[in-house]
């Protein structure tokens, strides 16, 4: 994939290297917890059980293993359109959708994309001598010098940038109570700004708003390291005096316990799958879209097709992911940008002027926000 061909992520693709390793230590993690508000908690504590799991699901379906041909064949659309995506929430009364985002969906509110060469951000790197662009992000090189990971944080800032249309299509989701879970790839935090409930984000890799101090634990507030991170300092924990590092997974390490606690639970719940701005290549979230039921539908709304699966693999009948050409209609790709899509969408649900004004009325609120802080700084 080029840099800047499509929306990509701020944490890139080889966040994807940890996932076995990181799966099996997760499980074990998630087991020893219990009693989460989300509901998120894996009591029998094995994601790989359940892996294997829908494994077999998966070739019991592709092998019709017990199953009815004539069932196969029914159409789980009509037809692979927006509206007959919103005929079948309101028909069938679907209240769990669940819906997964990549950069696609932080793109127009002016996020750069820190890999692309147009943007600039590595320019202002070059002087710190980086092994490789990516070690920016590596925590052995972020142990032995963790300043150019803050030199780029000052710049991506979550804070400085307002969500976006797509983000409060989400917040409307969840307003309408027809959202079972969000999960995002992007680190950005804009899907908390828009007002949809933590407990509602699953953050697969990670999150600014939360931050711990590497060697004793201790966490911080957003507040707290935008304040270091402005004021050009490395962040110390104010209990040891280890650095502080903000809570967004870096190669090598584990993805978060709770990303693997809520998939387990989720997707056998969900109803719907709606996939925003992603092109659907990082694990092990892409894989996520083999993990919701066969006769689910699958909304995707990219700029361009994204996570078919391999045609040999697919004629073989032995690879999951998206088939926008099957007969069935369960999957659905709507091309373009997600924010359109987004509207697109809710005018199918006559929900246009809803959406129109609820991204005004936030809009306000965050300009009218900035201005006090402004103003405030003005006076020191
Ligand atoms: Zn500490």
């Amino acid at each position: 994939m080029e840099a800047g061909s499509e929306p990509k992520n701020l944490v890139s693709e080889e966040v994807g290297t940890a996932p076995d390793n990181a799966e099996s230590k997760e499980s074990e993690k998630s087991a020893s917890k219990s009693g989460s508000e989300d509901g998120c908690d894996d009591e029998a504590g094995s994601s790989h059980k359940n892996l294997v799991d829908s494994l077999g699901h998966f070739l019991k379906d592709k092998l019709h293993i017990g199953g009815d041909k004539a069932e196969k064949k029914k159409k789980v659309l009509p037809e692979k359109s927006l509206e007959a995506v919103v005929k079948y929430i309101e028909e069938k009364k679907v209240t769990k959708i669940i819906t997964m985002a990549g950069a696609g969906i932080s793109t127009s509110a002016g996020i750069p994309d820190f890999r692309s060469p147009k943007t600039g951000l590595y320019n202002n790197l070059a002087k710190y001598d980086l092994p490789h662009p990516h070690a920016i992000f590596e925590l052995d090189f972020f142990h032995k010098n963790p300043k150019p990971f803050f030199v780029l944080a000052k710049e991506l800032f979550p804070g400085s940038f307002k969500p976006t249309v797509s983000h409060y299509f989400i917040r409307m989701l969840y307003d309408k109570g027809i959202l079972l879970r969000h999960y995002t790839q992007n680190i950005d935090t804009l899907e908390r700004v828009s007002g949809v409930p933590g407990e509602k984000i699953v953050e697969a890799h990670g999150t600014f708003f939360t931050s711990h101090c590497l060697e004793c634990e201790l966490g911080y507030d957003l507040d707290w390291m935008k304040e270091k991170i402005f004021a050009d300092e490395i962040p110390k924990c104010i209990s040891c005096g280890g650095v502080v590092k903000p809570d967004i997974v870096f190669f090598g390490e584990n993805l978060p316990s709770r990303f693997f606690r809520c998939v387990e639970k989720d997707f056998d719940e969900c109803e719907l799958l709606i996939i925003m701005g992603t092109s659907l290549v990082v694990q092990p979230f892409a894989s996520l879209v083999d993990r919701v039921g066969s006769k689910i539908p699958r909304l995707l709304l990219n700029r361009e097709k994204a996570g078919t699966a391999n045609p040999v693999m697919r004629a073989l009948g032995l690879s999951g992911g998206m088939d926008f050409s099957s007969d069935s209609n369960r999957d659905v790709a709507w091309l373009g940008d997600c924010d359109d899509g987004c509207e697109a969408l809710a005018s199918a649900f006559g929900w246009a002027d809803e959406l129109k004004g609820l991204v005004a009325k936030e809009h306000e609120l965050i300009e009218k926000e900035e201005s006090k802080k402004g103003a405030v700084k003005g006076k020191i």
